[in-house]
Parts: C-alpha cells; structure tokens; sequence
C-alpha cells in the first residue's frame, strides 16, 4: 500500500509538473551577429540556423505539453557562456545547438550530431570544436559547468550528486542523437553521425544536449540545401519529429 501510494503521488507529481511547466527546449542557433559562422557560396551559416531555428521553435510552440525558448531570436551577437547561462535561467530539459559544417574537404556531406566527449576526441572534431569554440568564445574565459548541488550539500556530496546527474545527462543526449540520426536517414537519407567534441556550448549545460551540424555549407549541392526555404521546413519537420519522439521515451521513463 506504502509503495503504491509512493508511486500514485509520483506519478501525479510528473503529470502535474509537465502539465503546468511543460518539456522545456532550449534552441540555440548557432553564431549570429558579427560572428557569421561559415560562409560559402553567398550563404552565412548565422542566417540558416537562426531560420531553422525559428522553424522548429514554431512547431514546438504549437505543441501540447512543450515549451520553447530561443536563445536568439535576431541577427545578433551572443558570447558562447550566454548561451548555457541563458538555458539555465529558463530550466531546460533539453538543449539544441543548431550549426552548418565546414570542411576542407568539400566533398564532405551529411548530418552530424555532437554529444560532449568523455573519450579522446578524433582530429576532425577537435578541429570543428577549435573553429566553433574560438567563434563564439572570443577573448572570453572558459567556464566549467557550473555545480548544481554546491548550495545545498557539502563540497564532496555535491561533487558525486553533479557527477551522477553528468551521466544522465549525457544517456540522454546519447539518446536523443540516436533517435534524430535514425529520423534524419528515414526522412532525408544520405549520411549521418554521431560523435564527440570537446564543444563548449554543449559541455557547460546542465541538461541533456546536443549540436546539431545539419549539413555541409562547405558543399556546393548541401549549401543549396540548406538555403532553401522549402528545405529548411523538412530540416526543421525531422529535428521536430525527433525532439517529439525523445520526449515521449523520456516521460515513459518518468513513468
Ligand atoms: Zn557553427
């Protein structure tokens, strides 16, 4: 009977907190302002993201149960520590950076989704993270993530507490990676990874997070893609359908 009792006031708890609060996403678009981001073939990296950005946010907007806020919202600029400063402040539970690739190789294409790295990032991501990294970060000081339990526990229990919650974390954005890599091969097909980098914007939130790289701008064909205006609404459609779907298997496990 205690157990049940336990389980029925949980269950209502989470009922009531995502009925009242709602899933909170946090979309960040990457660049903006002077920092334009890659630029090829008369397209800025900085005007695509914020599009799609405002694509998705559009369609969570008009979802039940979600709320989205925009890290940006115009063409300006955001240093990369305002970025986990401000998805802290509106307590999201899952955060999306959203980027165009670049690559030397301009036969480089596909979709590529980052989760921060706990194994020794490849050559081709640290450089990506470099470039990303030194972008947005200027001459700014890199800050860690900040501790969540400092406040309210000793120095040796919060460190085991913000250790424990980095692991979920990161499960959960291991998760939603997989569920928009599998989305994006059945909707768009093409190529699409997951991997590591040591990026910032993505290691300092205290929430599940990816970065997304929606395709090569660098790629003659893919920078076509990706200044579409119809393209940019299947773009967004899939990170949608993706986001939706991660959801669901987040609030099966609350249940
Ligand atoms: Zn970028």
């Amino acid at each position: 009977m205690g157990e049940n009792y336990r389980q029925y006031v949980m269950l209502l708890t989470s009922l009531f907190l995502s009925l009242t609060f709602g899933f909170q996403v946090i979309i960040d678009p990457g660049h903006g302002g002077v920092d334009t981001g890659a630029a090829y073939y008369g397209a800025n990296e900085s005007e695509i993201t914020l599009s799609v950005s405002r694509l998705l946010a559009k369609k969570l907007q008009d979802t039940r149960g979600i709320n989205v806020s925009l890290s940006r919202t115009k063409d300006v600029s955001l240093d990369l520590s305002d970025r986990p400063k401000f998805a802290h402040k509106q307590k999201g539970d899952f955060f999306v950076s959203i980027h165009t690739n670049s690559s030397p190789e301009k036969r480089a294409t596909g979709l590529e989704i980052y989760i921060e790295n706990i194994l020794p990032a490849d050559q081709d991501s640290l450089f990506l993270a470099y470039r990303e990294n030194q972008i947005h970060a200027g001459a700014a000081k890199p800050e860690g993530r900040p501790s969540q339990y400092r406040e309210k526990y000793s120095a040796e229990v919060s460190t085991i507490l913000d250790d424990i919650a980095k692991s979920h974390y990161l499960f959960s954005s291991i998760e939603a990676a997989q569920v928009l890599k599998s989305k994006w091969l059945e909707d768009r097909g093409g190529k699409a990874r997951i991997r590591q980098a040591p990026f910032r914007v993505i290691s300092t939130v205290n929430m599940p997070s990816i970065l997304v790289e929606i395709g090569f701008l660098s790629n003659r064909k893919e920078a076509e893609i990706l200044k579409n205006p119809r393209e940019q609404e299947k773009i967004a459609e899939t990170l949608y359908r993706s986001i939706i779907k991660y959801k669901e298997s987040v609030d099966k496990r609350k249940i």
